[in-house]
């Protein structure tokens, strides 16, 4: 196949022109970064595990009816996606108190929530990513309330849904991020899950040692950063045979 235009690099992905109009092609790399990017690294396999573990996340929330941007996984890294005007929120769900909700509000890590809290962030990294309420999004135009509404109820599914499907492999879902956007088709617009589910987006403990297996082993240097990513993946059942080193370089699959 002939090499794609490169359309966007971001942090720990790139998009490239998909095959057909409308879809593109997310890479999966294995770069890390924190605290709005004032740590940077890499995490040796973490793409080959983030773009399994997204595929198998985002086809489970398909199997219930959750739309989303996924189309198919190609190779090792690669997945076709459909395209989309995406809301520049970064849309975080927790459960349990942790990371800056326990830092800003004194609320000791570990804490169960009494319900889940959804929280937004407007996505402009110059700005570092700054929390906002509602009234920003509508007032700035960033989502229409409809938008909105439609955003909050998918966000509550997707976190009951996870949060039964993780504790199912003995991991409790103590936060998440997630991105959303507009796909147009027929002259409708729908809103769709989009960019990634991972544990560079999600925190992910031990449901019964409370062991972390997700981006904060990186973040706080803990240590066996791809241990964590890859037992993740060991508990959902796909671990990918070949290993996580595709020194080879991508391959098709289909
Ligand atoms: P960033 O550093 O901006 O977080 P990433 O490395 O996560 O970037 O790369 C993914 C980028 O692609 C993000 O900016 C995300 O908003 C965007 N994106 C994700 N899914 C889609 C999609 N289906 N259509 C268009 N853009 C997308
Ligand atoms: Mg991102």
């Amino acid at each position: 196949m002939a090499r794609r235009r490169q359309l966007y690099e971001g942090k720990a992905k790139i998009l490239f022109e998909g095959p057909e109009p409308g879809t593109l092609v997310q890479y999966f790399k294995d770069d890390a970064t924190a605290f709005n990017s004032e740590k940077k690294g890499t995490i040796t396999g973490k793409g080959v595990l983030n773009n399994r573990i997204s595929e198998y996340l985002m086809m489970r929330l398909m199997d219930i009816g959750v739309p989303t941007h996924f189309i198919r996984r190609l190779n090792m890294r690669e997945q076709l996606i459909r395209e989309v005007e995406i809301i520049p929120l970064e849309v975080v769900v927790r459960n349990v108190a942790a990371g800056s909700l326990s830092t800003r509000l004194g609320i000791a890590e570990g804490t169960r929530l009494p319900r889940s809290i959804i929280e937004y962030y407007y996505k402009n990294a110059a700005l570092k990513n700054p929390m906002v309420c509602e009234e920003h999004i509508t007032a700035f135009g960033w989502a229409a309330t409809q938008d909105l509404d439609d955003v909050v109820a998918l966000t509550l599914r997707i976190n009951d849904f996870l949060t039964g499907l993780f504790l199912g492999v003995g991991i409790s879902l103590v936060d998440f991020k997630i991105e959303f956007g507009r796909l147009y088709e027929n002259e409708e617009m729908r809103i769709v899950l989009a960019d990634e589910v991972s544990p560079d987006n999600c925190r992910l403990w031990d449901s019964k040692t409370g062991e972390k297996m997700d981006k904060d082993r990186f973040r706080r240097d803990l240590g066996k950063v791809e241990e964590g990513y890859q037992e993740v993946a060991r508990r959902l059942g796909i671990l990918p045979e070949a290993g996580v080193r595709d020194l080879k370089g991508p391959e098709m699959m289909q």
